[in-house]
């Protein structure tokens, strides 16, 4: 399966690329991981595939080996940073999901107990 076309103003492929600068904790054939300029929590890395598509959902219709191996690199991570205690995964998912970047993305968030609902 050919991965669709990278978007020029997408910089989540930019990210992939190296044409801009991240604090990459991960990288491997099928994903990406960098901690996330924003952060929302003590750890808070975002997961991403090589390929660019909209949201999570796409990746897995095109590309479910990816998909899948988001949410092992996720763990690893997590394992990695000290968050045995527990911690959140998010797929911010259109405009009132909270999705800014759409290039399909996971966020790892943990290092502090995490409300439930979320806001
Ligand atoms: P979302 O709202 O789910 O689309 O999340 C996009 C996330 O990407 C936000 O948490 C931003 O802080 C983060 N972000 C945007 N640009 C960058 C960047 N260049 N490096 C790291 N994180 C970024």
């Amino acid at each position: 399966m050919t991965a669709p076309a990278r978007p020029d103003d997408c910089i989540f492929c930019k990210i992939v690329e190296g044409e801009i600068p991240a604090e990459i904790v991960h990288a491997d054939e099928t994903t990406v991981a960098f901690r996330d300029l924003n952060p929302q929590a003590p750890t808070h890395v975002l997961v991403i595939p090589r390929s660019h598509y909209e949201n999570a959902a796409e990746l897995a219709r095109h590309e479910p080996v990816s998909a899948a191996d988001m949410l092992v690199v996720a763990s690893e991570v997590a394992e990695r940073e000290g968050l045995a205690p527990g911690y959140r995964l998010v797929f911010n998912t259109g405009l009132e999901g909270g999705q800014v970047v759409f290039h399909a993305h996971l966020h790892l968030l943990g290092g502090r107990p995490m409300g439930w609902p979320p806001g």
